[in-house]
């Protein structure tokens, strides 16, 4: 089969390698020539689930990420509004981690450079997607080159022009809050461990890099984030220092930026019988249990088995079956967590607490949210 994937990012790439993997031809398209990291860590950082890991391994991928752009992390902490912590540590299910930091342009070119070593794969860039004829299966780039497809995937981010083109509407609001991440180097050793805590203007987190640098993450509203940022580097570094100090000591900034957070989800994955959405153009998601990319890998693998196991279309329908609940699911999750964790009204803070405290004594309980965050 061939199959056309416009766009290559995180979840495009996977999908062209996957697909090359299980025999299929493919023709890769996007629009920016992926970079490889430069001396800095860039801001896009992503927490990738050890599942995801080593399925990336195992097609050989994830061993060229350099390791200066790669940190395996063994344990993550959640602490409410009420000062409730709870840590989930990989040794408690028996493994060694739970996942990886990764740095997403990092993770982009070696795939890319997997891509490049593929018979059965060509890639595309400078390139966007203009015109399809259903019909005829057929899509048309701005250059007017005519690419023939058996199927369709739109891996083209939350602003998918494939869904647009296949009539494939969506659902979504803005959260009405933005996400600061900072890249920082820290004066004492930063642990192996990432950690999130709750206050009631938004979250806050670290995602450890190396054993000096860590990414913080700083949730707020909007106008919040605006107005810090009109004052400049200097004011978000005070900001940040009065709340990530007390937990991590003394550190230096070197970058930051804000990013706005919107939901969005399209209410089908396929269309035509030969075109399929996977990751963000499917569903973009809450960024804070860090879940993105996550669930775009599981759209591939499911889509990929699905093909595996049935003709086309009915391939198709399957894979929006098993993956549009799942995904649903984890977007209610996170507008649960988002809600609930945020809330001064005693009924949310109850349920919060509740779960925390069944989540540390229940050991069977404890042991199966550590395979979920492991991504099993
Ligand atoms: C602040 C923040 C933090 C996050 N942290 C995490 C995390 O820790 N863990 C996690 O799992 N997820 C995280 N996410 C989510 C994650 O970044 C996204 O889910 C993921 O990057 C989506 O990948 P994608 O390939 O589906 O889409 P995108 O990354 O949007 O890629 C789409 C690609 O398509 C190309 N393209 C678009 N239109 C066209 C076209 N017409 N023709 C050709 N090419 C086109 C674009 O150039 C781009 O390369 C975070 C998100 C945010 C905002």
């Amino acid at each position: 089969m061939h199959i056309v994937i416009i766009g290559g990012g995180l979840v495009g790439a996977a999908a062209a390698a996957e697909a090359a993997a299980n025999g299929h031809r493919v023709t890769l398209i996007e629009r920016s020539e992926p970079v490889p990291s430069g001396d800095a860590w860039d801001l896009r950082i992503s927490s990738v689930h050890q599942q995801n890991v080593d399925w990336l391994r195992e097609l050989g991928i994830w061993q060229r990420i350099p390791d200066h752009r790669q940190r395996a992390y063994h344990s993550l902490s959640v602490q409410s509004l009420d000062q409730q912590r709870v840590t989930f540590a990989a040794s408690e299910a028996g493994t060694e981690a739970l996942g990886a930091m990764v740095e997403n342009n990092a993770l982009q070119y070696a795939l890319w450079q997997w891509l490049a070593t593929q018979k059965r794969v060509t890639c595309i860039t400078g390139a966007t997607l203009q015109a399809v004829d259903w019909s005829q299966r057929l899509a048309t780039l701005d250059d007017q080159q005519q690419v023939p497809f058996d199927l369709l995937l739109g891996a083209d981010g939350a602003q998918s022009s494939v869904a647009k083109l296949a009539g494939i509407s969506a659902r979504g609001w803005d959260y009405d809050m933005r996400c600061l991440l900072a890249i920082v180097t820290t004066e004492q050793p930063v642990a192996a461990a990432t950690w999130e805590i709750f206050r009631p203007c938004g979250p806050y987190a670290l995602l450890p890099l190396d054993d000096h640098q860590a990414c913080l993450i700083d949730y707020r509203d909007n106008q919040s984030w605006m107005a810090l940022e009109t004052g400049g580097q200097d004011q978000v570094e005070r900001e940040l220092q009065d709340v990530f100090a007390p937990a991590l000591g003394s550190f230096r900034l070197q970058s930051a930026a804000s990013f706005p957070l919107r939901r969005q989800r399209a209410l089908h994955y396929h269309s035509h019988d030969c075109v399929a959405l996977v990751g963000d153009a499917a569903h973009s998601i809450h960024p804070l249990a860090g879940q993105g990319v996550n669930l775009g890998f599981g759209d591939v693998r499911q889509l990929l088995e699905s093909l595996r196991e049935l003709e086309m279309p009915a391939a198709l329908a399957d894979y929006e079956q098993k993956r549009l609940a799942v995904n649903q699911r984890m977007m209610r999750a996170m507008d649960a967590i988002h809600l609930g964790f945020r809330s001064r009204h005693l009924l949310p803070r109850a349920l919060v607490s509740l779960s925390l405290t069944a989540a540390t004594r229940i050991a069977p309980l404890k042991r199966r949210i550590i395979r979920a965050a492991m991504g099993d």
